[in-house]
């Protein structure tokens, strides 16, 4: 290699996943042959809110509008958007440092990275993502003083962004300087890399991860087409580091809002060894509404997992209140009507029985 003017050879000796994410589309321009006509509009919706897009996950399109294009192309109904909010749950109100959310008695969230691999159209923090300012080594170092002084912090989640977009080294960095806090029991990883630039899972970052256990990482699969070898590649290194895997998923309308969809999506998050965690309905972020769903989308497709397929299969269904309020969990109705000894209940079948309840008393 060593003919090559000094940059090439450092392109070709750079990681995969560094050269894809290179490679990634920024502008609508990129994409001539699909978007046509429309590029001058979505020129100004990119200035907005930032488009990327790695050769990757542009490989799983098959075509014009199918899930995996909705879910990065960008759209012009993301600059018509009437009902969506700036801060939809008002994570600066609860922000005693900068880039940290500190909301619920014992953990916070902790944005460590402004990049993502891939731009996702739907995001609720798209005001923020892919700008300059939002993370620096400053907010970094805020935020782990403010973690080591406020001792009732026991989980620590690192999201932004997404932190697997730092390298290793920086990662590391923020890793050990938690562990270095006694209070600080688990650390949990938010990221979308194993979905959208799976490349990135490498035997030395799960080396790294492994020497601060107990880490937890909670990824986000939307569709049963991001499940590809090299997802599952990536997840099975994951797990074999001891990491339990837990996913995230966003209710989107076009994408994954039908119970065959979702049930295939959970079903096939086990086989690469994730545990559904949470469904959120979308959030009511600015630029996002054409993604939203009626509320009772959601619990369709609980009822329709739950008790038909495994229990595994089975995420918590959940709002995050628009006022700070934090995440409430939403639970189909299986509750007929109380008697004074019984509980009328259906099944999952929707079929009505009778629980005897008995009292002290009785
Ligand atoms: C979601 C969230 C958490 C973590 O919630 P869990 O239910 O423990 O997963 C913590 N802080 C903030 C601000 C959050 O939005
Ligand atoms: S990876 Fe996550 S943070 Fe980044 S754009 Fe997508 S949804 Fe937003």
């Amino acid at each position: 290699m060593n003919h090559l003017p000094n940059s090439l050879a450092q392109q070709y000796s750079a990681p995969l996943w560094k050269r894809l994410l290179a490679r990634s589309l920024e502008k609508p321009s990129d994409l001539e042959e699909w978007l046509g006509a429309e590029i001058p509009y979505l020129e100004a919706v990119v200035r907005r809110y930032p488009m990327r897009i790695n050769p990757y996950y542009l490989g799983l399109i098959q075509e014009r509008d199918d899930p995996i294009f909705k879910q990065c192309i960008p759209d012009p109904r993301e600059l018509q958007d009437q009902r969506g909010l700036v801060d939809p749950l008002a994570e600066e109100r609860f922000s005693p440092v900068p880039g940290l959310t500190h909301r619920y008695p014992d953990r916070v969230l902790f944005l460590i990275s402004d990049q993502c691999a891939v731009y996702c159209r739907f995001c609720n923090r798209k005001r923020k993502v892919g700008r300059k300012g939002l993370v620096t080594q400053e907010t970094i170092r805020e935020g782990i003083a403010y973690i080591k002084a406020n001792k009732q912090i026991r989980d620590v989640l690192l999201s932004g962004g997404d932190p697997m977009l730092l390298e290793t080294p920086d990662l590391e960095k923020v890793l050990r300087s938690l562990r270095e806090i006694p209070h600080v029991q688990i650390i949990r990883i938010g990221t979308r890399v194993p979905c959208t630039l799976p490349q990135r899972v490498t035997p030395s970052l799960t080396r790294m991860l492994k020497k601060y256990h107990p880490i937890y990482v909670n990824t986000h699969f939307n569709h049963p087409r991001e499940i590809t070898k090299e997802a599952s590649r990536a997840c099975t290194m994951l797990a074999d580091a001891g990491i339990p895997l837990g996913c995230q998923t966003v209710l989107l309308r076009g994408v994954n809002d039908d119970p065959e969809t979702m049930r295939e999506l959970m079903q096939r998050l086990l086989m690469i060894r994730v545990r559904p965690y949470y469904l959120f309905q979308s959030d009511h972020a600015l630029g996002t509404s054409h993604f939203w769903t009626p509320l009772e989308k959601g619990l369709e497709i609980l009822s329709a997992l739950q008790g038909h397929t495994s229990g595994l299969c089975i995420p918590h269904f959940c709002i995050d209140l628009p006022d700070g309020g934090g995440k409430v969990p939403l639970v189909p109705e299986y509750i007929c009507r109380a008697e004074k000894d019984a509980l009328i209940v259906k099944n999952f079948e929707g079929i009505p029985f009778t629980y005897p309840i008995y009292r002290d008393d009785t």
